[in-house]
């Protein structure tokens, strides 16, 4: 096979048997003491496994026993509740840490008056966050302004959270603007859109 540029390595879910680019995959690896740790960035050492970023496949991988399977009989029994808090956790925290790159570099509008306005500009916007806390109306014609320029609405955390990510007071909506930093978000907001479906 020729290797085509920036082809990811492939690896395959231990559930289902779907192979995949290794970062649309979940990595698990066995902490010191056997516990089955969730590695969603790919950066701790040691031998991993992978599965879907789905609770069927995560529930699958359980009954059927391939995490035992593929470490070699070290790893400690997991729930599938624990294994997806665990994916959700670091999930959102990808999201934030990605969120604190778009403030530095100046990708991003807060403030619900500001968003609306800069809304109005076609293409200019990715993604739309909004506080899961935000008041009806404000949220209702935030989405409505956002649908008309096919700007996709997220819910997320709470104002105060927001707030604080962005070294504000409390903010209930973000803008993120056109680009590659948008483009890493709203493919984290839809995984962790899709978990919460999921349960
Ligand atoms: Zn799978």
């Amino acid at each position: 096979m020729i290797a085509r540029q920036g082809r990811q390595p492939q690896r395959t879910c231990i559930a289902c048997r779907r192979t995949a680019d290794q970062n649309k995959l979940v990595r698990f690896v066995l902490g010191p003491d056997g516990t089955l740790l969730v590695d969603y960035r790919h950066k701790l050492p040691g031998r991993g496994a992978y599965t879907c970023l789905s609770r069927e496949c995560l529930e699958k991988a359980i009954e059927k026993r391939q995490f035992q399977r593929s470490f070699q009989g070290q790893a400690e029994a997991a729930s599938v509740e624990t294994l997806m808090a665990g994916l959700h956790e670091q999930l959102l925290a990808r999201v934030e840490s990605l969120l604190g790159m778009a403030r530095k570099s100046g990708q991003l509008e807060t403030g619900t008056n500001t968003v609306l306005d800069s809304l109005k500009k076609k293409g200019k916007f990715a993604v739309l966050i909004l506080s899961e806390d935000i008041s009806e109306s404000i949220g209702k014609k935030l989405t409505t302004v956002a649908a008309r320029q096919d700007v996709p609405v997220f819910n997320m955390l709470g104002k105060n959270r927001i707030g604080q990510l962005l070294g504000k007071s409390e903010r209930s909506a973000v803008a993120i603007k056109v680009g590659a930093l948008a483009d890493a978000i709203l493919i984290e907001l839809q995984r962790l859109a899709e978990m919460v479906r999921e349960n």
